[in-house]
């Protein structure tokens, strides 16, 4: 369990309404992992199959959501995640910003007057984003499992040969409506994203004692996507900063949500990369480090 809802960990989905799903405290572990646990076993057990049979399909995406090791996006961001991870073995402060920045008053945080124009946008930005992968079968239906009612959006990794030391796959499981909480949400494209991006930071070398940096990139990406799906909504100037009333302590600094989105996608867009804008030393001097 390594994603937003393990921040949430108490609260459970029991209320869903039209145009989203809410968070109330309840019991977490049960409910919600049983759907997560049901469509993870069928996907391996898919998986089995195939080995059993050598009637690998060779179609991607046949089972949505589902990314083994020799289809391109599973540890693509491999040797960004190390970075982030190296850093984080070294410096603890760096390390702690895992934690800090996965807290869900940063992350659902529009407000809901803009969820029906947002909901163009971010589909939009969905598919940009898909596009980037290159891959002809590749789209929105079949990037994740996108599951229904009371579910974690999640990714979890698996092996498919024995005596192996890290993961040969993962699945990216995503809740198909938006995650609402007192009058605001946060995009499923957004954690399509998120849990994408899991993906991507696996890799068959894995060390799962890195695990607790593995929401550093991902979390800092929704926040910059989200704080451009505001903006778009809003017809502001990507440039503007946003005051979204909430905050990120880091060391002695307190970093402003707006002005993280803005610091950090013009530092992306410098570096090439996110996680080479984080480990950069810009990066350490914005956070104090
Ligand atoms: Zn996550």
């Amino acid at each position: 369990m390594n994603d937003l809802e393990k921040m949430l960990s108490g609260p459970r989905e029991s209320l869903n309404t039209e145009r989203g799903y809410r968070l109330e405290e309840v019991d977490f572990n049960t409910a919600y992992q049983e759907r997560n646990m049901k469509y993870f076993d069928s996907v391996k057990e898919e998986i089995r199959k195939e080995i059993k049979t050598g009637n690998r399909s060779e179609r991607y995406a046949r089972i949505p959501g589902n990314y083994r090791a020799s289809e391109g996006i599973f540890g693509s961001r491999r040797t960004e995640f190390m970075k982030i991870a190296i850093l984080g073995n070294r410096l603890k402060e760096f390390a702690e910003l895992d934690q800090k920045i996965h807290k869900k008053s940063l992350h659902i945080v529009l407000p809901k007057e803009i969820q029906e124009r947002a909901d163009k946008i971010s589909q939009e930005i969905y598919r940009e984003h898909l596009k980037n992968y290159d891959i002809e079968d590749m789209n929105v239906s079949n990037s994740v499992g996108w599951l229904k009612g009371p579910v974690m959006d999640c990714t979890k990794a698996y092996f498919d040969t024995v005596n192996r030391k890290g993961p040969d796959g993962a699945v990216a499981m995503v809740n198909d409506r938006d995650l609402m909480e007192d009058g605001k949400f946060r995009s499923r494209y957004v954690s399509a994203i998120h849990e994408i991006t899991h993906v991507e930071q696996y890799s068959p070398d894995f060390d799962p004692k890195d695990e607790r940096f593995h929401e550093i990139i991902p979390c800092l990406q929704d926040i910059i996507i989200t704080d451009e799906i505001y903006k778009k909504a809003k017809d502001m100037d990507i440039e503007e900063e946003l005051d979204y009333g909430t905050s990120i302590k880091i060391s002695d600094q307190e970093i402003q949500l707006g002005e993280m989105a803005n610091f950090y996608r013009e530092l992306e867009s410098e570096k090439g990369t996110l996680g080479d804008a984080l480990v950069s030393e810009e990066s350490l001097a914005f956070l104090g480090l």
